[in-house]
C-alpha cells in the first residue's frame, strides 16, 4: 500500500442492533473497541459480536489531539515535498 499524506478518516464501527460500536476504523485500519465484542466475520461482512447484527460506518468528526499532530505533521511533510518538487523543477 503507497503510503499518501492525507487527513485521517475515521469512521465508528457500529451495531444497527444494539447500537455498541465495535471499534473504528482508522485511515483504514480496524481500531477495536476494547469494551465491545469484537466484531465476527459473517457471509456479507462483519457482525456485532454482541448480538450478531449488522454493522455499518458512520464518519467520525473527532480528532484527538494525539491524532491532529499526527495530520499537521502530514501535512507540513505534504507542503514539504511540494516545495520540493517546485524547487526541482525550478532547477532543472
Ligand atoms: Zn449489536
Amino acid at each position: 500500500m503507497v503510503k499518501v499524506p492525507r487527513l485521517i478518516q475515521v469512521f465508528n464501527v457500529q451495531c444497527v442492533m444494539c447500537g455498541r460500536a465495535s471499534g473504528q476504523l482508522m485511515n483504514g485500519t480496524f481500531v477495536p473497541n476494547p469494551r465491545v465484542k469484537r466484531p465476527v466475520p459473517g457471509k456479507n461482512g462483519s457482525r456485532c459480536g454482541e448480538c450478531g447484527g449488522n454493522l455499518y460506518l458512520e464518519p467520525d468528526e473527532s480528532v484527538t489531539p494525539f491524532m491532529a499532530t499526527q495530520i499537521a505533521a502530514q501535512r507540513t511533510a505534504a507542503q514539504q515535498q511540494a516545495k520540493a518538487s517546485a524547487d526541482a523543477l525550478r532547477a532543472a
